[in-house]
């Protein structure tokens, strides 16, 4: 037995279940919850008022923890019981009686650790289904102990050999709340099998409240978040009807609506009046810590990192690519097409790059070609004319649009790399500064144009914002406050806009798509991936 291995009894049943599922919970510290898995917490929270409960005819413990280093074992009884004489664990479970093998495996468990601890034998427990408010008996006989041995057995040898176990891909698949995660239907459609049967379930729906007024004041009302300036009321909103705060330079807020938001894992981000990300409060860094291991371990590998960025690069030339095409269609000017033409002769060169300074200049001429042909684009060229990019500060009001844009995507593409486990800091193509979200920066590429620069053409486009939404400031040009909000506006309408996947051939939003991504980057660096495929739009 190794005596430093202790296994938590809830995670045998989810073995027992699925061992991909065990393996994600237990190394990878997945906590993804679904509504069962909530109303479980609540139904626990209320039964935990008590440590001891006293009847006439029982007498109830309350979440005794246990564990033991024979078994390589622990765990928290629900509640263990005492009646007539006789001692015997109880599970609740929420929904109807049923008969799972799993749910008597992990009964059986906390009997082992009981047994053990008070050294006398137990012969039966219950399962309480909460939904039905019935008990079903369980017997600990021989069969039942050795299944529960052999489970404990492979779950050590899971985590020993820290191989991540195949799919089940059956219908225990259906309403798995590590979905989201384990995606091995999306895995296998990008390399090239067959498509995903459904649409994969969203875990964050990117409800974003926004605050930048200077002198607001965020706080908590009961379970809204309430935003104030002087006596007026800006927002008012039940908290969980938000996925992410991010408040601007001069806004306050109240500790207490901070620590609910770690509380609810709602992440809030602090920006500056031009949107960069200064930083951010985080629920708790992702306890994944082998991909971290791996992403430390990858990045310094020459070779792997080369191949990696190929990926970047190339999701982000013929992203440019497809955007330059889109509005020449309306446009129909030869010189742009002789651009897009210059483009697409890049494309094939990128995967030839042998080093990563030859892949820079495909991807710097790539930029100036396309940059070089943005400013014709736009309908009103008198008060938005653009000739290339500039910025910190930026000169003029397309740069003044696209470095807020960039900010924010900044911002998003960090969240997701954080959601997925990855260290936002540590780049592969980008190097690491001090400060700077390199790995963010990276995956950014494939969606800037996409994303950012296709929300500056429209709201230019439309009218949605003019000349008037743009100030001077310190020798640069920035947004209005009022321009502000509509271009975030704009780009959270774009972030939640839904598209059909190129490949899975299900709609989603570029928000989940862009989670996706990190998720599939961090698949790459654990193995279960063998390179890196960018997002590219049709
Ligand atoms: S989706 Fe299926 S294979 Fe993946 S963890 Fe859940 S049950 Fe296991």
């Amino acid at each position: 037995m190794n005596q430093d291995l202790l296994i938590p009894v809830s995670a045998v049943a989810e073995l027992l279940y699925c061992p991909r599922n065990f393996y994600y919970r237990v190394l990878e510290g997945a906590d993804e919850t679904n509504k069962h898995v909530t109303q479980g917490k609540v139904e626990e929270e209320r039964r935990d008022a008590y440590a001891r409960l006293s009847r006439p005819e029982y007498t109830q413990y309350r979440r005794i923890h246990l564990s033991s280093e024979t078994l390589n074992l622990s765990g928290i009884l629900d509640v263990v019981e005492e009646k007539a004489g006789e001692l015997y664990p109880v599970e609740f479970k929420t929904g109807q009686t049923k008969d799972k093998l799993n749910d008597a495996v992990q009964l059986c468990c906390q009997a082992m650790l009981l047994e053990e601890h008070l050294g006398m034998n137990l012969e039966k427990g219950y399962i309480h289904y909460t939904g039905s408010q019935r008990r079903k008996v369980v017997w600990f006989d021989q069969q039942l102990r050795e299944t529960a041995y052999t489970a404990i057995g492979n779950a050590k040898r899971i985590i020993l050999s820290n191989e991540i176990p195949l799919p089940v891909a059956d219908a225990r698949c259906n309403g798995c709340s590590l979905a989201p995660r384990c995606l091995h239907e999306e895995v296998s459609s990008l390399q090239g099998e067959s498509k995903p049967r459904r649409p994969l379930p969203g875990i964050n729906l990117g409800r974003t409240l926004y605050v930048d007024s200077p002198g607001a004041y965020l706080r908590k009302r009961g379970e809204r978040v309430v935003v104030t300036k002087e006596k007026d009321t800006l927002a008012d909103v039940p908290l969980t009807d938000i996925d992410q705060v991010v408040v601007a330079n001069g806004v306050n807020a109240s500790v207490s609506l901070l620590t609910s938001l770690l509380y609810n894992g709602v992440p809030a981000y602090f920006i500056t009046g031009a949107g960069r990300v200064m930083g951010w409060l985080n629920p708790c860094w992702n306890r994944n810590i082998l991909l971290r291991q791996d992403q430390f371990r990858l990045v310094q590998d020459r070779e792997w990192r080369l191949n990696t960025a190929k990926g970047f690069v190339m999701g982000k030339v013929a992203n440019m690519r497809t955007i330059l095409k889109r509005y020449s269609r309306s446009i129909n000017d030869s010189w742009l097409e002789d651009r897009i033409c210059q483009i697409s002769a890049i494309v094939p060169k990128i995967a030839e790059a042998d080093n990563v300074d030859t892949l820079r200049g495909y991807e710097g001429n790539a930029s100036r070609i396309y940059f070089s042909s943005f400013g014709t684009l736009f309908k009103e060229k008198a008060d938005f004319n653009f000739e290339h990019r500039n910025r910190r500060p930026p000169k003029d009001p397309v740069n003044a649009l696209l470095s807020f844009g960039y900010a924010m995507l900044t911002k998003d593409v960090t969240s997701g790399l954080i959601l997925a486990g990855l260290d936002p800091y540590l780049g592969i193509y980008h190097v690491a500064h001090y400060g700077r979200p390199a790995l963010a920066l990276d995956l950014m590429e494939e969606f800037r144009c996409i994303i950012v620069d296709s929300v500056v053409l429209r709201t230019i486009n439309s009218g949605m914002i003019g000349s008037n939404e743009f100030e001077e400031y310190f020798g640069g040009i920035q947004l209005t406050e009022a321009g502000r909000k509509k271009f975030f506006t704009a780009y959270q309408q774009r972030m939640s806009q839904e598209i059909t996947h190129p490949i899975f051939d299900y709609k989603l939003p570029y928000r989940r798509i862009i989670e996706l991504q990190a998720r599939f980057l961090a698949k790459v660096m654990r193995g279960e991936m063998e390179e890196y495929k960018a997002f590219v739009v049709r």
